[in-house]
């Protein structure tokens, strides 16, 4: 099969042919249609994130035929349509397994940086981690759903912990970075009736205008101001200067989410912009209820992704793409010259 394949951090993908992998006991062999890119997997690339596997396939919102099962495996999984996202296997015994947290499991491993993801022609799957995908989707468009929707969902979740905050007068939004993730963020907060102020690279006045085009009352560059204070945040940017501005916007008692797994060094700042009981806190990772809940919740709004398509082979210049800001929405690979002709009608 074709994979694109990481051999070093910090070097462009290379493609290979490689043997067709086997599904393993509790596994299933995925032929893939799609993979969304995002952000994490140019962490990975760059080197920035320190523990991947090497030789790695990145990629780690996919979306694929089941076509072989492995020991152990219902039969009735065979011909489904499924996604395999980020978490890819806990262990079910820790103290974070315990209480619901499996997104913090001592021992998960994570699909495109420790279990090789998405950017190849099939891919191997813990079925126990798979998600049925809902129906209305095709390949393409479900993709990004799997990592930019389920974090993006996970970090509204906990921006709104306190129902207060969606009360009449609160439920204002700062997104700071307008990706993929803030672009499905973006219509589950509309949905909820939530006030959106977008936040981008100064003077992107695309993303910006993409922004409002989702429903944000406001959108303006980093170098500015939201015209209100808000009551939540969520940062996708990985840039730690984010964390003062955004606690500077956040009205007292509001709540900042950092939402990328990296991000440069925050900068110090006085106790008196998180005085006032703001909170900041991170996201990390996702748990299987999110991916039952938000895959529910999707069609329902409905929620729409904005894709560009790049053959497999291409998933450097995909990453390049990301990396310099150049698409609005989500980058999805497709391995399949038909995900591509589909686009240009
Ligand atoms: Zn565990
Ligand atoms: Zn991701």
């Amino acid at each position: 099969m074709r994979a694109m394949v990481l051999t070093t951090p910090g070097i462009p993908l290379e493609l290979q042919e490689l043997p067709m992998p086997k599904a393993g006991p509790g596994q299933v062999l995925i032929k893939v249609d799609a993979c969304a890119v995002c952000r994490t997997d140019l962490h990975v690339v760059d080197g920035e994130l320190q523990e991947p596997k090497l030789p790695l396939i990145p990629g780690h919102e996919i979306v694929g035929s089941v076509v072989e099962i492995g020991p152990g495996v219902d039969n009735s999984l065979l011909g489904t349509r499924v996604g395999v996202p980020w978490l890819g296997y806990t262990c079910g015994r820790c103290r974070y397994c315990l209480s619901n947290r499996e997104n913090l499991c001592d021992h998960a491993l994570f699909t495109g940086y420790q279990i090789d993801g998405g950017y190849a022609e099939y891919t191997v799957a813990d079925h126990r981690f798979c998600f049925p995908l809902p129906a209305g989707y095709p390949d393409v468009q479900a993709a990004p759903l799997l990592c930019a929707g389920l974090i993006g969902y996970r970090s509204l979740v906990m921006a709104f912990t306190s129902p207060d905050l969606l009360s009449e007068t609160a439920g204002r939004l700062g997104i700071y970075g307008f990706g993929a993730a803030a672009h499905i963020v973006a219509q589950v907060a509309r949905h909820r009736g939530i006030r959106i102020f977008a936040i981008t690279r100064a003077g992107d006045s695309k993303a910006q205008q993409f922004a409002r085009s989702l429903g944000a009352e406001w959108a303006g560059g980093a170098d500015e101001t939201p015209p209100v204070p808000l009551d939540a945040a969520i940062i996708f940017a990985p840039a730690g200067e984010l964390v003062p501005a955004a606690l500077r916007a956040l009205a007292k008692g509001g709540v900042l989410v950092c939402g990328g797994i990296h991000m440069s060094d925050i900068p110090a700042f006085p106790y008196d912009i998180l005085w006032g009981e703001r909170i900041v806190r991170s996201v990390a990772n996702l748990t299987r209820r999110d991916g039952t809940e938000f895959l529910a919740l999707a069609p329902q709004i409905p929620v729409k992704t904005q894709v560009h398509l790049y053959p497999l082979e291409d998933a450097n210049r995909a990453l390049a793409d990301l990396r310099e800001g150049r698409l609005e929405g989500a980058a999805v690979l497709t391995t399949t010259p038909d995900g591509i002709s589909r686009k240009r009608k």
